[in-house]
C-alpha cells in the first residue's frame, strides 16, 4: 500500500526533524524548493512492504505571512483530497496564533488527523500542556494524540504504527 501522509504545522514545530526520524536512512526523495504542485514531497519511507509518502501541503506549510494570506483565500480542503492521514505537529512548550490557524483549517478539512505534541523532552511541567491540548481537542476530534520528541526519537514507533494503519 502507498499513501500520502501530510505533516503539517507552523514553522519551527519540528516537521523536518520528525521527517528525518520517520524516513531516516531510507530517505529517497527530498525537496527544498517551494513548488506549485498540490503537495511538496518531503520523503518516502519504503520499509517493511509499505510505502509512506510524506508531504508538505501548500497552505498548511506556513513559512511566511505573505504565503499565509495568499493561501487563506483558497478552499481549506482543496489541496488535501488525496491525503490518507494528517500528522498535525505542535510544539508542546509553545502555542501561537499560527497553530490556531492551522488547526482551524484542519478542522474544516475533516481529514483523519493525529495530533503530535512535539518537544516533550523540553516540557518540565506536564500540566502546562493541558490548557492548550484542551483547546485543541474542543475544536476537532483527533484519531489519536501522541506526545513525541522528534529530536530524541521518543514515541516515533507509535507514529509509524498509526501511519501504517492508514495506508
Ligand atoms: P520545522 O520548521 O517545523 O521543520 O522545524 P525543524 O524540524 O526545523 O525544528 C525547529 C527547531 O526545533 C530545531 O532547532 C530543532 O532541533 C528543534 N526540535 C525539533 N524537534 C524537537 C524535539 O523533539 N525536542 C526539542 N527540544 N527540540 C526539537
Ligand atoms: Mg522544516
Amino acid at each position: 500500500h502507498c499513501g500520502f501522509i501530510a505533516i503539517v504545522g507552523r514553522p519551527n514545530v519540528g516537521k523536518s526533524t520528525l521527517l528525518n526520524r520517520l524516513v531516516g536512512q531510507k530517505l529517497s526523495i527530498t525537496s527544498r524548493k517551494p513548488q506549485t504542485t498540490r503537495h511538496r514531497i518531503m520523503g518516502v519511507d519504503t520499509r517493511d512492504g509499505y510505502q509512506a509518502v510524506y508531504v508538505d501541503t501548500p497552505g498548511l506549510h506556513i513559512e511566511e505571512k505573505r504565503t499565509i494570506n495568499r493561501l487563506m483565500n483558497r478552499a481549506a480542503s482543496s489541496s488535501l483530497t488525496d491525503v490518507e492521514l494528517v500528522l498535525f505537529l505542535v510544539d508542546g512548550t509553545m502555542w501561537t496564533a499560527d497553530d490556531e490557524m492551522v488547526l482551524n483549517k484542519l478542522a474544516k478539512s475533516q481529514l483523519p488527523t493525529v495530533l503530535l505534541v512535539n518537544k516533550v523532552d523540553n516540557v518540565k511541567d506536564k500540566h502546562e500542556l493541558f490548557p492548550h491540548l484542551q483547546e485543541l481537542a474542543s475544536k476537532m476530534e483527533f484519531v489519536d494524540v501522541i506526545p513525541v520528541s522528534a529530536k530524541h526519537g521518543t514515541n516515533i514507533d507509535a507514529v509509524e504504527k498509526i501511519v501504517r494503519q492508514h495506508l
